[in-house]
């Protein structure tokens, strides 16, 4: 009998990635993961098993090709390794840091049915950083077309068609309302999570490749659609605008001095920069005792924020329970490292106020789990009888953001749903010839990733609508 190949032994745990301390952490907006060193990468490499047909490339949505990526770290081959994730991904720094890698790519990862998953997210994060330290090296451009697109919102949606349109030839402009680009990236993710110097260092990257960045340009007022088509010169719109419009609870004295919408607050604190107050003229109030309600990634940064901006105390109030939290799990641990208080099934009744109309306290309800809702999860049922009253001098709401109507409501003929999201066809066609639409601003907010997802096939068909035109 022939004899039996030994399967090789692999480590379950993965490297970990070395972080600032705790203690150090929660009053610093300096990064908390420090990234691998290339030993730490090689030896993360070497877990994957460089499957024959690989099911971790079906779990990104921009089908990186991954062990191909991994095996050339693995040799060594730094330059030829990001390059191979290039391909596919314009955006690789900040993909490695921030992208939802446990429910995508490595959730697929065969080792991880036997210990943890191969750590792609930290190994692509390794190699980006190790092409920027260096400058990066920009890729071969397609003859000019004669085409010109215009792109309106500069987050990964429009970020990622821009470049994947640039490198066809076509001649791209990105409209974006606020002063700096990046969306979310800049406005909402706190530095300590994604330094805004490697969002810069990426969109660089993409202005390289030709492309051109209009900023504090608000389509819908400067220009319209309909006027960037055919007044404008140009052949094809991409709508990449994002769910930038915060969600309320509509309980009573939710109008109350100390209460902010998660958007507001996080873009005090990341856009104007006013944790660097007074070198950044943004001072922000933020009390002794902070409540964040919600349990996404927005609640975890936005009480991740006060702890440093000096807070005594932040709790998370979260209507479902620990199960249910849909922030990334690496961060809701390191929020917890720091700190930050979790009270689960409870929800607010309403806010009471000083005599000066601050806020001071908050009423909520015990919440237990029903059966499962629309979105699959059980839905919370207010447990009768069970009210309590919260001290609180600061609360942030972060239960949802919704899309900014200006675009939908000065374009006629583009079809809309009922939650304000643009309808558009897998790959991002509208109601109205040569305007396609992707991330949330047609999912409803989402992930960086899926935004990225959702650009690079309308690309794909906004270049094969142009070479018919
Ligand atoms: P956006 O990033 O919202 O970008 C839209 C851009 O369009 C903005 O720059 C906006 O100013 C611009 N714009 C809007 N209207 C106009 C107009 N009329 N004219 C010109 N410009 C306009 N996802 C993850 O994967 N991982 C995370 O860890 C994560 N954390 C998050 C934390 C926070 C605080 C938030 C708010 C979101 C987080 N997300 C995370 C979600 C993720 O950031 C979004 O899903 C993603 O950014 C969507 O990309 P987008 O390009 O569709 O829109
Ligand atoms: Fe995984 Fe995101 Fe990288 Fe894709 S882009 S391989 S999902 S970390
Ligand atoms: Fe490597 Fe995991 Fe992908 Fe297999 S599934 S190729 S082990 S990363």
């Amino acid at each position: 009998m022939a004899e039996s190949k030994p399967k090789p032994k692999i480590k379950k745990e993965a490297v970990p990635i070395p972080k600032q301390k705790p203690e150090e952490r929660r009053r610093n907006f300096n990064e908390v993961a420090l990234g691998y060193t290339e030993e730490q990468a090689l030896e993360e490499a070497n877990r994957c098993l460089q499957c024959p047909k690989p099911q971790c490339i079906s779990g990104c949505p921009v089908e990186i090709e991954i062990p191909a990526f991994i095996k050339l770290l693995r040799e060594g081959k730094y330059e030829e390794a990001i390059a191979k994730i290039k391909e596919k991904n314009s955006l690789p720094a900040i993909c490695g840091r921030v992208c939802p890698q446990e429910e995508q790519c490595q959730m697929k990862c065969v080792v991880g049915k036997v210990g943890e998953p191969v750590s792609i997210g930290r190994l692509e994060r390794f190699l980006a950083d190790w092409e920027r330290k260096r400058g990066f090296k920009i890729p071969e451009i397609a003859k000019p077309t004669g085409k010109r697109v215009a792109v309106i919102g500069a987050g990964p949606a429009g970020l990622t068609v821009a470049a994947d349109l640039a490198k066809l030839g076509h001649k791209v402009v990105i409209f974006e309302a606020l002063h700096l680009p990046g969306g979310v990236l800049v406005y909402g993710i706190p530095e300590f999570r994604l330094p805004k110097s490697i969002v810069q260092a990426e969109v660089d990257y993409i202005q390289r490749l030709g492309v051109e960045l209009k900023l504090g340009f608000l389509v819908g007022r400067t220009y319209t659609i309909p006027e960037l088509l055919k007044e404008r010169g140009f052949d094809a719109v991409f709508i990449g605008t994002g769910a930038g419009l915060p969600a309320f609870m509509n309980v009573p004295g939710e109008d109350l001095g100390g209460i902010y919408s998660a958007n507001e607050f996080l873009i005090r604190v990341n856009l104007m920069k006013s944790y660097a107050f007074p070198c950044y003229d943004t001072p922000i109030r933020i009390g002794k005792h902070v409540v964040v309600i919600g349990g996404g990634n927005v609640a975890m940064d936005s009480a991740r924020s006060a702890l440093r901006l000096g807070a005594e105390e932040v709790c998370i109030v979260y209507r479902r329970s620990r199960e249910e939290l849909p922030a990334r799990k690496e961060e809701i641990e390191n929020a917890e490292e720091e700190g930050i208080i979790c009270k689960f099934l409870a929800a607010p009744l309403r806010f009471i106020g000083d005599e000066k109309g601050w806020v001071k306290q908050m009423e909520c309800i015990c919440m237990e789990l029903g059966p499962p809702d629309d979105s699959g999860r059980r839905r919370p049922v207010p447990v009768k009888g069970s009210e309590f009253v919260m001290d609180t001098d600061t609360v942030i709401v972060a239960i949802g953001r919704t899309p900014n109507p200006i675009i939908q409501r000065t374009t006629e003929g583009l079809q809309v749903t009922k939650w304000g999201t643009i309808v558009a066809d897998e790959n991002g066609k509208t109601s109205l010839e040569g305007v396609y639409a992707g991330g949330d601003i047609v999912t409803g907010e989402a992930t960086v990733i899926s935004a990225m997802g959702a650009g690079k096939k309308a690309a794909r068909a906004i270049h094969e609508y142009l070479m018919k035109k």
